[in-house]
């Protein structure tokens, strides 16, 4: 295939086993972990969590990721639409609440594929670093029931320097509305758990408060005020890091500052406890 399913435009060939493109990956998916996971936010983790499919590889690559081993190393298993299809069968069976594909912009066509095959009971989610097109973002319409986009960066120089991509923020807010146009406002069954909607993620990044209340007043000028705003405060320095200022955790002060101008701005904000913050959110990519 000639792939130009990301911002980045590569339209690059990416053959079964390998790529040529930015993300390097190849046209076959390649999962690095399905279970349920229980660290995503209360209304789409439930008591039963969240049956993720986390893939390997990224098209966006942030130097400060995560998710390190499967993003950048791109950790985990060559996987065949039809055998996608049936695990998502079986991670659906362990009574998790959906099934949420993670980092799957560069897997698009394999995960329509998949759904095609089965297609899950539970709603569906998209979780994504947000650098999308619209394009694409249209490929998953009736596909996808909820949208779990980070909107991380608002300044094109943070974007350039943590992401190589100066165009985040234009790529990010375009793909977000297009997302908001398919799910409409948020929907919740009658234990609050959500069937359809769009949820926005915001990890706060240490010494970039700035840029936090840019991008959360960019959220209140342009999408209806029942949107979900996840603000988080996980923020961990990996050592394979070396941006100035990202060597430490977010204060408690910086926290606040963010929180309170969500607050200001009438946001539906979803905030973090400290201490659940501080617990063990990155999963082991054991290739389980
Ligand atoms: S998904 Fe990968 S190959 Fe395709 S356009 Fe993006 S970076 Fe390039």
């Amino acid at each position: 295939m000639i792939c130009t399913l990301c911002p980045r435009m590569c339209a690059a060939e990416r053959n079964s086993e390998e790529g040529k493109g930015y993300c390097g990956m190849g046209s076959t998916a390649v999962v690095s972990r399905m279970a349920p996971h229980m660290w995503e936010e209360p209304c789409i983790s439930g008591s039963r969590g969240c049956g993720t499919v986390f893939f390997g590889g990224c098209s966006l690559g942030c130097v400060y990721c995560q998710n390190h081993d499967i993003s950048h190393e791109k950790r985990g298993k060559r996987m065949a639409d039809e055998e996608l299809a049936e695990r998502i069968r079986a991670l659906e069976a362990t009574g998790v609440h959906n099934i949420a594909f993670v980092t799957g912009t560069h897997f698009v066509p394999n995960v329509l594929h998949a759904l095609s095959i089965y297609r899950p009971q539970v709603p569906v989610v998209w979780n994504t670093g947000g650098y999308e097109t619209v394009e694409t973002i249209k490929m998953l319409e009736g596909a996808v029931d909820i949208y779990l986009p980070d909107l991380k960066l608002y300044s094109q120089r943070l974007g350039k320097v943590l992401c190589n991509a100066p165009d985040y923020f234009e790529k990010a807010t375009a793909a977000i509305l297009e997302m908001q146009r398919q799910t409409g406002e948020a929907q919740y069954d009658e234990n609050g758990l959500m069937k359809r909607g769009t949820i926005i993620r915001h990890l706060v990044l240490p010494g970039c408060t700035g840029d936090s209340l840019k991008v959360l007043e960019w959220i209140h000028e342009n999408l209806p005020a029942a949107t979900p705003v996840s603000i988080m405060r996980q923020y961990t320095p990996m050592p394979f890091c070396t941006v100035r200022g990202l060597d430490r955790r977010v204060t408690d002060s910086e926290y606040a500052r963010v929180v309170d101008r969500a607050v200001d701005l009438g946001l539906h904000a979803l905030i973090q406890e400290k201490e659940a913050a501080e617990a063990e959110y990155i999963p082991d990519f054991d290739l389980r």
